[in-house]
This record gives C-alpha cells, structure tokens and sequence, in this order.
C-alpha cells in the first residue's frame, strides 16, 4: 500500500556518482597521480587534480595537463589498471546520501546514476556500497567503445530507459557537484540541483546556472520538490 506522501506519476531523479553520492577522491586522485607517473609527468597540482575530476578522460588529461592525444591514451591506460585494480573501492557514501536516497524512493520517486565514468565501474562501486537496489531506474555510464561519452549522452540514456518504463513518468532534474552535471541536464531541458560538498562548489554551481545548491543530502527532496 503506497504511503500517504508516495507520488503516483513515477518522477526520475538522476544523481551524479563521483562527488555527489560518493566521496571517490583518495581512489581517484591516487590512480590519477599513477598515470601522470606512467609517462613521466610530474606529480598534478591540487588545482589540477580538482579540475581532473568530474569531465571523462582521457580529454579531461589533455585539457587540464596539456599532454597529446596518444599520450592521453597512455595515462588512459595506466589510469584503468590502477582504477580498476582496486582504488575504485576506495570510495564511502556522504554522510546523510543512503537515508536521503531511501527518503526519496519511498515517497515513490525513481532515482538513477548517471555518470559520466564507465558504466561497469559505476555499477560495481554502486554494488559494493549496497546502494544498488534503492536505483529502479538503472546506473547509467560511459560506454568503454566510445559509444556513449559525457554527461549529456549518459543522461539521455537514463531518460530514454525511464520513458520506456513510465508512460505516465516524468522527470525531476540531476543532481550533481561540477558544471558538467549542470550542462548535461540542461542539454535535455532539465534543471540541476547542486550539491556543495562535491568537488566544484557552489560558486562553479551557481555560476554554471544550477537552480538550486543545498549543503546537506537531508535538503535534496526539497529542493527537488521546489522545482515543480
Ligand atoms: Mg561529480
């Protein structure tokens, strides 16, 4: 029997994985430094490991430390052996994020990852938290072929599934921690809700045109819900 708050028309919620659901740094950051080490780059700034998290590699290693193509593709290399190998279970839910997501999937809403890392890591950092059956509507992430690359091809997956699934559905927004999630919601004319405590901030949020940036998961329903 539904609860008395539980919604009816099935309402999609997208929640960005690394720095939003997730506090994936020290896995990240580590496998980021072993592929700059790989092909003999010194060791990235914190400016730069920051700006490193979040756009897919291996652009975001030829955007933000100016290497080539084919020598991307090397730290792509490196950085997937290392990532893979383990420092991908480096990685804890924010404090507050499994109860705001059970909040959110009583009261009927159907919440997805979607994320711009490759899917098949997304959906075992996912499951090794335990976090997998509260996501009715899919963890969504990059293709390994290149086929689906980037926030907004990852959140048009996500919509294309739940459309679906839902006849009657309809979508909430994303909510995400750097102007990438912001940009790939608006892609698909859908707001973003920001969070602070990932690793753009609410200045990088706000300035991108996120609706809303809460401070604490407790507040993500509300704001979810002032989008109307
Ligand atoms: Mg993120």
């Amino acid at each position: 029997m539904p609860s008395p708050t539980a919604r009816s028309d099935s309402r999609l919620v997208l929640f960005d994985l690394d720095g939003t659901l997730v506090d994936s740094g020290p896995g990240i950051r580590a496998s980021i430094r072993h592929a700059t080490t790989a092909v003999g780059l010194p060791e990235p700034t914190p400016e730069q490991l920051r700006d490193l998290i979040g756009p897919p590699f291996p652009a975001a290693f030829r955007d933000v430390l100016g290497v080539d193509v084919e020598t991307a593709e090397v730290m792509m290399a490196a950085y997937r052996q290392h990532y893979g190998g383990g420092a991908m279970f480096d990685v804890e839910p924010y404090e507050g994020i499994p109860e705001a997501l059970e909040d959110l999937a009583a009261r009927g809403d159907v919440l997805a990852v979607t994320t711009s890392k490759p899917a098949g890591y997304a959906r075992e950092i996912v499951e090794h938290l335990g976090l997998t059956a509260l996501f009715a509507g899919g963890v969504h992430g990059a293709a390994h072929d290149g086929s689906v690359e980037g926030k907004a091809a990852v959140v048009g997956l996500a919509l294309t599934q739940h459309a679906n699934r839902h006849a009657d559905g309809s979508m909430a927004g994303l909510v995400g921690d750097r102007h990438h999630d912001v940009e790939g919601a608006r892609h698909h004319d859908l707001p973003c809700v920001g969070v602070s405590w990932g690793f753009g901030g609410r200045a990088e949020l706000e300035a991108a045109g996120a609706v809303a940036v809460v401070d604490k998961p407790a507040e993500i329903a509300a704001a979810l819900d002032d989008l109307g």
